[in-house]
């Protein structure tokens, strides 16, 4: 037997970040029957749907279906009522988010653009105790060299340590998702193992498969790729740069092909970036309801590439204000990366962890 438990407070918040009228739902199913994701044994988002309305919390922070969603918004220009289920869900995801972080206090730093100034704040003060630590907190002489003002041993070190502790706080957070996802829903006779679940979904995340099986908002597939190749191949080109900076290889010259890798990788992100945020400025019945999460996301992975490209161009021009650009640059980077676990880009935790539940209990 189910005890419910309302929280009237998780419903107006959803409804607050959503703008949806939840109470107009008339429970019709629409929604259910035109999304191309939804399995058919126990189908997304009409359930959603109630429970959100009955502001049931603790069955929607730990329900997987809030993640197989892909947001395509077939669901929301077929309700008869204009409840925009599909903003509902995103609505649940970014609370999910929050619900799970650790250490909570972060996550609300970031959900709240009044106390986006302490979110700016802690890594300028971080960053500038660890350059003062190194003794370098001072322009430096002579050509651009940033080792010199960021020695690679401070930067390497202090940048891993501090992003590798965000992130195993994360993993305490996702642990209880994990625990929550299978009691909301159990899995069954048949299951996967976690290995074949966990390469089913590579496989499917790599080829944006389920992005593409969406119908109203078909265009956000091209965007979403950009942007996830572009970040992926950043990354990879960031790892080359610590083992290079190891082995006193660095700075790499314009031809060496991690360079070039590098620069057609920001220009992916640029174009993935410009057309998403022109969506959810102009198309908004492809982006949906934009929120302050949505935006911080965006902005701070456009200024961390844009920020990347002048890092470069100043050192190859020696401007002479190319060391405040690098500050600027380190400062989106912490946006970026070791904010990740407690902003929108969590969902790569999540996502990818409620798809390989779902795959291991066969709820395809
Ligand atoms: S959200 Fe809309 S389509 Fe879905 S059940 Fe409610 S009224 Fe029907
Ligand atoms: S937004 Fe698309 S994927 Fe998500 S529930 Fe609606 S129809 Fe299904």
């Amino acid at each position: 037997m189910y005890q419910v438990k309302p929280d009237i407070a998780f419903k107006k918040k959803v409804v607050k970040i959503s703008g949806s009228a939840l109470g107009e739902c008339m429970q019709c199913g629409n929604c259910s029957v035109v999304c191309t994701l939804a399995p058919d044994d126990r189908p997304f988002p009409r359930k959603e749907m109630v429970w959100a309305g009955w502001g049931l919390k603790d069955k929607l922070l730990g329900n997987p279906d809030i993640w197989l969603c892909h947001q395509c918004g077939d669901c929301s220009t077929h309700c008869p009522r204009n409840v925009k289920p599909a903003d509902v869900i995103s609505a649940v995801r970014k609370t999910t988010i929050q619900n799970y972080a650790r250490p909570g206090f972060i996550a609300k730093i970031l959900s709240k653009p009044a106390l986006l100034p302490i979110a700016i704040a802690i890594p300028v003060i971080i960053i500038t105790l660890i350059l003062s630590l190194a003794g370098t907190f001072k322009i430096p002489e002579g050509p651009v060299d940033y080792s010199k003002f960021f020695p690679h041993i401070w930067l390497n070190t202090t940048f891993t340590f501090i992003t590798l502790a965000f992130y195993a706080f994360s993993f305490v957070g996702l642990s209880r998702f994990w625990k929550d996802m299978k009691m909301i829903i159990p899995s069954g006779d048949q299951n996967l193992s976690l290995f074949k679940s966990t390469i089913s979904v590579v496989k499917e995340v790599l080829g944006h498969r389920k992005f593409s099986e969406c119908e109203s908002r078909k265009p956000r597939n091209y965007a979403h790729m950009l942007v996830f190749f572009g970040f992926a191949l950043l990354l990879l080109v960031t790892l080359y740069a610590i083992v290079a900076a190891i082995t006193h290889n660095y700075p790499l010259p314009f031809t060496n092909p991690f360079k070039i890798i590098g620069n057609l990788a920001s220009l992916m992100l640029y174009s993935g970036l410009i057309i998403m945020m022109w969506q959810r400025l102009f198309r908004k019945d492809i982006a949906g309801k934009s929120t302050y999460e949505d935006w911080l996301l965006l902005v701070s992975m456009l200024l961390l590439t844009l920020s990347g490209t002048l890092v470069e161009a100043a050192r190859f021009l020696n401007w002479s204000l190319a060391y405040h650009i690098y500050f600027f640059h380190l400062v989106c980077v912490w946006f970026v990366i070791m904010y990740l676990p407690f902003t929108k880009l969590g969902h790569i935790f999540y996502r990818t962890l409620a798809m390989i539940y779902a795959r291991s209990i066969n709820r395809n």
